[in-house]
């Protein structure tokens, strides 16, 4: 029988080694962690009995993809739950906007933007369940369904700042500054909308859920998975070199690419070894997370039946923060996503007190502590916020690094997506997954299709491994 070891169990990890092991593998991973998940770790973190998210807490583009098709993650336990608004971006005059996951009934509230909503997000997402056969996976492929994908292309490969100028109505354009900050990119650059236009659509197509209970369920579903495929996860177990699995016929890295250079050592050609060690690392993030007495007291009222909430003004603002980000100055007035996962998954508040996860984003490797920053942002457009924090527990820059080795200083993205690294990551090669030795492979968001708990990098991984190693699917 043939062995794997799978090191690291985030999503792609695990997604990895559930496609290994329904293969016919012997699959064990290894985590350096106490518990397995990476970033869809939950936990009690302010208060008891109150489940935060650590990491990743809304999963638009985890609902349905070939990974999710592939096993039947809700025999194990996940549920998702959708909140009436997907997300929302307050503005500072009380008003604001919000995305359901319906177009027309988004777009009617949107005034001199609302044809422009329907007509952009429309077609998007009518043909986005089929895009993202195309999309989550690496670019250097022949297109299953190249026309949509040309048509997704011709926004996505867009400056975020010349998408924002279809819209004219501070509301519609803050609407997608929101989305395009998750990119952790300056708008000016290339390709800085994709990651935009992607989450925007798929807020219409999937919407923006959370998991039931948790984005544990998400792990622990797949731990599930992977056990009644005769797999099995050892956690406390961090991996130093190849010398520790010499056992293994395939070893999957669910790593930084950095730490897959040091891991495989010289059983890697030096160019590989090399590119992998000059991946680059986008900003960092620094979080927070608050049990909040009857939750936030958003004065935009559709802020307060959002999954999501864009903390950070007008598109302008955001635009500029994040391009202070990038270049290593903190703003004043930083970009900051507000999960309020209970919205939707009720059965987490407890005695009207609601989880709330909120962080940041601040230059890769800041030193200083933002909580204030987070908390004033919230305050500007939810005034009394602060006063309903019963219980906080802050995780800095240094603290997200150290809670997982994949985000180097505080990349939650683990790696920037610069147009190089959207197209190619973590290096130029037609199968991004393989590192040229046989046996050995990146499954991690540092491959494609990069970040979110979607575990579609482990799965493509997983595939080309067994491919390349001759075993049947
Ligand atoms: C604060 C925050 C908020 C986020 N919000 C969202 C969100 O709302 N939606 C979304 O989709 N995504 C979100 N993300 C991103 C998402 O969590 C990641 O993109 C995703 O978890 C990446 O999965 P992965 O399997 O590649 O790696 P990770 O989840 O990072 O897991 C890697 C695992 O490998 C382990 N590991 C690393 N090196 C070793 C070693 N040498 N030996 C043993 N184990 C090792 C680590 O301990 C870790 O458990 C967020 C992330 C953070 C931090």
């Amino acid at each position: 029988m043939t062995k794997a070891t799978v090191v690291g169990s985030g999503p792609n990890g695990l997604a990895a080694a559930v496609t290994l092991a329904r293969a016919g593998v012997d699959v064990t991973v290894l985590e350096a962690a106490d518990h397995p998940g990476g970033g869809t770790r939950s936990g009690e973190l302010t208060l008891p009995g109150l489940v935060h998210d650590h990491c990743s807490g809304i999963h638009p583009l985890a609902v349905d993809t070939a990974f999710s098709r592939s096993v039947d993650l809700a025999a194990h336990g996940l549920r998702w739950a959708w909140p009436e608004v997907q997300y929302a971006h307050p503005l500072d005059d009380g008003g604001g906007a919000a995305v359901r996951q319906d177009v027309d009934t988004t777009a009617s509230r949107l005034g001199a933007d609302a044809a422009t909503w329907r007509a952009v997000f429309g077609p998007l997402s009518r043909n986005f369940a089929e895009v993202t056969e195309d999309f989550l996976r690496p670019m250097l492929h022949v297109p299953v369904h190249p026309l949509k994908l040309a048509h997704f292309g011709a926004f996505a490969g867009l400056p975020a700042s010349a998408v924002g100028r279809l819209w004219h109505t501070p509301e519609a354009r803050a609407l997608f500054s929101g989305t395009a900050a998750h990119a952790f990119r300056p708008f000016r650059t290339l390709a800085s909308s994709a990651i935009g236009v992607a989450l925007g659509t798929a807020a219409h197509t999937f919407g923006w859920p959370a998991a039931v209970g948790g984005s544990a369920a998400i792990s622990s579903a797949m731990v599930a998975a992977l056990e009644s495929f005769g797999g099995r996860v050892e956690t406390g177990v961090q991996v130093q070199s190849l010398a520790e699995l010499s056992d293994s016929e395939i070893v999957m890295l669910d790593t930084s690419p950095r730490a897959a250079a040091q891991i495989a050592g010289e059983a890697l050609h030096p160019s590989v070894a090399r590119a992998l060690t000059r991946y680059r690392h986008g900003p960092g993030a620094f979080v927070t997370h608050f049990a909040v007495d009857g939750g936030v007291p958003w004065q935009h009222t559709d802020s307060r039946h959002a999954g999501t909430v864009h903390v950070g003004g007008s598109f302008g603002e955001i635009a500029a923060a994040e391009a202070q980000v990038h270049r290593g100055v903190m703003p004043h007035r930083p970009f900051i996503l507000v999960a309020q996962q209970s919205v939707a998954d009720t059965g987490r508040t407890r005695d009207g007190i609601q989880p709330v996860d909120a962080y940041a984003h601040v230059p890769a490797g800041y030193t200083g502590d933002a909580t204030e920053a987070i908390i004033a942002q919230i305050e500007r457009f939810a005034p009394g916020f602060r006063d309903r924090v019963v219980g906080q527990s802050v995780r800095s820059v240094r603290d997200v690094e150290e809670h997982n080795a994949n985000y180097i200083d505080g990349d939650i993205i683990t790696g920037a997506n610069s147009l190089r690294q959207l197209l190619f990551r973590p290096r130029i090669a037609l199968d991004p997954y393989r590192t040229g030795t046989p046996g050995i492979y990146l499954c991690s968001a540092a491959t494609p299709p990069g970040a979110g708990a979607h575990g579609m990098c482990g799965y493509n991984a997983a595939r080309s491994a067994l491919a390349e190693l001759g075993v049947a699917e």
